[in-house]
């Protein structure tokens, strides 16, 4: 597992180190690219500075909200998105015991408590490395970090606002059978590709940096807006920050690992290499192309597993061209090295758009329409 920390940087942090109010420090320090970067060279921004909206969503350390952000002494607000840390209920949920005489037992007592404290701590280091993993990158199909509240009962990531919501919920409104409702912008091939095309923009400036997503799906990416002129964006981080918990496949003792997006070689040993992002963009590319089913439809994670040693991998989505395919399908290549590097799926996708053979390209209709496939 350790593998991965060469390409992603390496986090540390030491329970036992205290600081000067005799509390343990939970700063995480994180070395990116030979800098050592820690929570003091994120930006600060305070309560007073956000005016929070409405909530739009449920991440996992507690409730996004929607808002504005005004740095004090300019008068331009900014519309931000603000992710809260609220430890979970049953983070602290830790059952009591009780002596014979059934009273509490002051150890088990102690106990539970240093419990919760572990408990929050290291949902506050996980909170902090996802903003400092996200502080690192500027892109504009990255989602950009603004800065972080740490105030006591305050603490908030502060990201750009994309206010079209993530990109599998989009594409699964808009599918073609309900944009028969003519209130909806039918979304054409050349859309769908510029979303591949955006993401792997993204993916590009990442392998640059040599950093390791882990988690590349529909639904770890945001769009700008709805309409026309969508940008899409890489948001979640939430995999790579993960991997710094050895505990990091688990969550409330269910494996979390996203494995109908990981490719073979991550499924029989854990390791992550620089091409495990291909693969799993590949099978993002299939989401968009399928306006957002799910992968290997019907099939239960493990069925998939079997599916996919055994060079099993996706059909052709109705609407997809054949070179569009062929491109999705060099991301599934069982040998890493001959998968393509982003760079080379970002040209092709350039070439795809401008191509009118690609673009206007209309699925043939034997039977029943190929369109209709996989739709679930
Ligand atoms: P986590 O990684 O902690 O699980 P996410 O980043 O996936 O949280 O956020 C959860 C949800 O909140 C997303 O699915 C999305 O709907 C919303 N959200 C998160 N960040 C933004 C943002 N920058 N702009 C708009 N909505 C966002």
């Amino acid at each position: 597992e350790n593998v991965n920390l060469l390409h992603n940087g390496i986090l540390n942090y030491d329970l036992t180190s205290r600081n000067r109010n005799g509390n343990v420090d939970i700063n995480p320090t994180y070395d990116f690219n030979g800098r050592t970067l820690t929570t003091n060279d994120l930006p600060r921004i305070l309560r007073d500075e956000l005016r929070i909206q409405k909530s739009i969503g449920e991440g996992a350390f507690g409730v996004v909200y929607r808002g504005y952000y005004k740095k004090t002494g300019e008068t331009t607000e900014m519309r931000v998105a603000i992710k809260t840390l609220e430890p979970k209920k049953d983070m602290t949920n830790v059952e009591v015991k009780f002596d014979d005489d059934n009273t509490p037992n002051p150890e088990v007592e102690i106990e539970k408590i240093q419990r919760i404290k572990r408990a929050e701590l290291s949902c506050i280091r996980d909170f902090l490395t996802e903003a400092i993993i996200m502080s690192q990158f500027n892109h504009p199909n990255i989602v950009k970090f603004i800065g972080i509240t740490f105030e006591k009962n305050y603490r908030f990531i502060v990201t750009e606002l994309l206010s079209g919501g993530d990109l599998k919920e989009f594409l699964r409104k808009n599918r073609p059978s309900v944009q028969q409702n003519h209130k909806i912008i039918p979304i054409k091939l050349k859309d769908l590709l510029k979303m591949a095309l955006d993401i792997a923009k993204g993916c590009v400036y990442l392998e640059n940096l040599h950093f390791i997503h882990r988690d590349i799906a529909a639904r770890n990416c945001l769009l700008s807006t709805t309409g026309r002129g969508r940008v899409t964006k890489i948001a979640d981080f939430g995999m790579s920050r993960d991997v710094y918990r050895n505990e990091y496949y688990r969550k409330d003792g269910q494996a979390m690992l996203p494995i109908k997006w990981m490719p073979t070689e991550s499924l029989i040993d854990g390791v992550f290499n620089s091409k495990t992002d291909v693969w799993s963009y590949g099978i993002t590319f299939w989401e968009i192309m399928t306006f957002g089913s799910m992968p290997y439809t019907g099939m239960t994670n493990k069925e998939t597993m079997n599916y996919v040693m055994r060079g099993g991998r996706l059909s052709r989505p109705g609407i997809c061209p054949e070179p569009v395919y062929k491109l999705m399908g060099s991301c599934w290549k069982t040998n890493p090295q001959t998968r393509p590097t982003f760079e080379y799926i970002r040209n092709k996708l350039r070439l795809f758009i401008q191509d009118p053979a690609i673009i206007d390209f209309k699925p043939p209709v034997i039977g029943r329409p190929a369109a209709q496939l996989p739709y679930r």
